[in-house]
């Protein structure tokens, strides 16, 4: 019998060729990959209410025959409104929605419709205002009506009543083939009930609490696998032999002399970390974690210097050029003619001419470069070392796990510093990075002016242009900044486009204004960047492609549009462009929050600074599911039905997981175990798992 994960739903009755290409779109290629797509929300119809029956104000589901519809356009504003009544019994009732003719195809009169909505009076009878509408067919009882129906995620050409069936015919034939990966007594002592049960009833629930119970056996699942694989790569990598660098005290003082500041507690106290790890002959891994703006790049040239005293070379990976020629230009101006002598560093950027690239290439090999600062050029295959014994990677959740390995693998297990400046609650620092070591810094360079930082609506934005007018007038750069879903749409960027062709004929005219966004080419970008760096730019309109890394410190000026629609922590990473000098700096938050989740995020925003505690309040927002994606470890996205309220199985899961490993380490009583890590993880384990 063939695993779940290797049978293809194409032989699954009702699905063939052309469905299966349908459900490639949602990421479905195998039964297994249909059981685990989980319902985005449920509808519980268990209780219908009879048309007559129902009460105003209140949300209710109705089924009911379609009487009449119909189609009009209002008399003021042209908008499209459609109507259907729907009877049962002799009573009636009308359901509207606007701006959605299609639906005039969609229902026939005689159809059986299921409506959710709440209900309310219009000129004297009750109506139902946009609800939640599906077709009743026959068979569909089992799936679509009186039950906790579950709504899933769609894509064109396959339907909630389609895919309802299709699952159901999946669950009774192949539920039972679902394995329990966890084990029996892990599953006992945390009262998780068995994979079949759960699975179904996340799918078709009795009642919520079966579905709750069902939703942590998953998250669990999930989370103790990985954590199985994050303790048994920390395991293999202590085990790693490396270099060993000599770093003598009268190193240490050579570098802090190299620097027209002091060094702030916790970068010396990392530097510390750092050092002692260096010197060890097994190889480091070590993440450095710092607030924005807190001094990360002084940490991770003390690895290039170390390493470059002792004879090897370093390098540097950025995920832009921009970063790039920023720490080089920062490299530069510290190390060349100072205590140390002159220090052969090179820039290497994708948009290097081919024949300064060869003689790069040529000379990074011979080692006559001492410490490479880059961009993901720095992974192409030509780039070979003589004998790099450090690697830093800034901002490294930019960057997935095989890139770091790749980067790693041009030297002989090179010491590594990861970098990031995206704070993570100690709780799940633990699990996430549990095969690092992990050094804080958690106080910034002194001598730094306050951020201030204000809400207001988008009605006074005009107020707010003026105020951004009269402090640039002084002297000061500013930010505004445009949230942007998807920056390769072109719509999406109509707002900011639009925007900056108003600034510069309007409220900014007697300022230089400029534009970047993630459409520009790299070059064009980095050329706005740089001359706002140079200031030759007043104002800079900008999507969030300016989140990343870059230091102008005298821009102290930042208006964030439509703040609600950014995250907590894309919000804090934006705000921490300002406030790098001396000078006070003021960021504005302008935008109306509609939802609740989105006051909390802007009244979080304006009442905390610390990177970290807005890490925090954001874990308890929106859950720790975020921090598992793709973007944090270049893993596969863990499996979870929703990502909220799940602190807790983390923690049950990380400890059983701990005390597995203990008990056996090489697994070889959870071959189960084993091979799932295997086939999730497989770039992370390869060699841990080998044989
Ligand atoms: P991040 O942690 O965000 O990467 P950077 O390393 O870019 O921060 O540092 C931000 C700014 O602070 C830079 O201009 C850097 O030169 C400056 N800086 C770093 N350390 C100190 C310090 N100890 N004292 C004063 N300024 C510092
Ligand atoms: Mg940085």
């Amino acid at each position: 019998m063939a695993a779940l994960s290797d049978l293809s739903i194409q032989f699954l009755k009702g699905v063939g060729p052309s469905r299966k290409k349908l459900f490639e779109n949602l990421g479905v290629h195998t039964i297994e990959d249909l059981f685990y797509l989980f319902p985005r929300r449920y509808e519980d119809r268990r209780v219908i209410t009879p048309i007559s029956e129902l009460k105003v104000g209140e949300w209710q589901v109705v089924i009911g025959e379609v009487y009449a519809k119909g189609g009009r356009r209002t008399f003021f504003n042209k908008k499209h409104v459609f109507e259907v009544v729907l009877s049962d019994s002799g009573s009636r009732v009308s359901c509207t929605w606007f701006n959605q003719p299609y639906l005039e195809n969609y229902f026939h009169p005689g159809d059986r419709v299921v409506v959710y909505g709440r209900v309310e009076i219009f000129n004297d009878k009750k109506q139902i205002m946009s609800p939640e509408y599906e077709v009743i067919k026959e068979g569909d009882e089992a799936t679509s009506t009186a039950r906790i129906v579950p709504i899933y995620p769609l894509t064109r050409g396959i339907t909630q009543r389609y895919l309802r069936k299709v699952m159901l015919v999946a669950l009774d034939k192949y539920g039972h083939d679902l394995i329990d990966v966890v084990p029996d007594k892990i599953r006992q002592r945390n009262l998780l009930p068995s994979i079949v049960e759960s699975i179904r009833q996340l799918h078709f629930p009795d009642d919520d609490k079966a579905r709750e119970e069902g939703n942590q056996r998953v998250s669990f699942e999930e989370f103790f696998l990985f954590q199985v694989s994050v303790i048994l790569r920390r395991k293999t990598l202590q085990a790693k032999k490396g270099f060993s660098h000599f770093i003598p005290e009268e190193f240490n003082f050579r570098f802090t002399q190299s620097f027209p500041f002091e060094l702030t507690g916790s970068q010396n106290r990392a530097i510390g970390e750092l050092s002692g790890d260096m010197k060890k002959s097994t190889s480091m891994l070590r993440l450095l974690q710092g607030d924005v703006g807190s001094g990360k790049t002084v940490v991770s040239f003390f690895g290039c210097m170390a390493a470059v005293t002792n004879g090897y070379q370093a390098a540097i990976m950025c995920p832009t050029e921009i970063l790039a020629e920023q720490h080089f230009s920062t490299f530069t101006q510290y190390f060349n003619a100072g205590p140390f002598g002159e220090v052969r560093v090179a820039l290497l950027n994708s948009s290097l001419k081919k024949k300064s690239k060869e003689v790069l290439y040529r000379q990074i090999k011979a080692g006559e470069v001492d410490v490479v600062i880059g961009t993901h050029a720095l992974l192409e295959e030509s780039v070979e070392f003589k004998n790099l014994s450090f690697v830093a990677v800034d901002e490294q959740h930019k960057f997935g796990v095989k890139q770091r390995a790749i980067l790693s693998s041009k030297g002989n297990n090179p010491d590594m510093l990861v970098m990031t400046a995206t704070p993570i609650p100690r709780t799940l620092c633990l699990t996430l990075y549990g095969d690092l070591d992990v050094s804080v810094i958690n106080d910034k360079p002194k001598g730094r002016g306050l951020i201030k930082t204000y809400h207001f609506t988008g009605e006074q934005a005009d107020g707010v242009y003026k105020r951004v007018a009269e402090w640039v007038s002084k002297g000061t750069q500013a930010y505004i900044v445009y949230p942007v879903i998807d920056e390769s749409e072109k719509a999406d960027l109509k707002a900011a486009v639009d925007m900056y062709m108003r600034f510069q004929q309007d409220d900014f005219k007697s300022f230089r204004v400029g534009l970047v966004h993630g459409r520009l080419p790299e070059g064009e970008a980095r050329e706005v960047m740089n001359k706002f760096k140079r200031h030759e730019l007043d104002i800079l309109v900008t999507t969030t492609v300016l989140e990343v890394g870059i230091d102008v410190p005298n821009a102290n000026v930042m208006v964030i549009e439509n703040a609600e629609l950014f995250g907590l922590a894309q919000l804090h990473q934006l705000r921490g462009r300002i406030g790098r000098s001396e000078k006070n700096a003021v960021c504005v938050l302008l935008g109306d929050p509609q939802s609740d989740e989105g006051k909390k995020r802007l009244d979080v925003i304006l009442r905390t600074i610390d990177g970290f505690k807005i890490a925090e309040q954001d874990l308890e927002i929106r859950g720790p599911g975020q921090y598992f994606g793709r973007h944090q470890h270049g893993l596969n996205e863990l499996r979870l039905v929703n990502p909220k309220t799940q602190i807790g199985v983390l923690e049950s899961a990380r400890k059983e997981a701990v005390d597995l490993v203990k008990a056996d380490p090489n697994l070889k009583a959870h071959l189960l175990v084993k091979e799932s890590i295997r086939k999730r993880y497989p770039e992370y384990l390869k060699r841990i798992l080998a044989g």
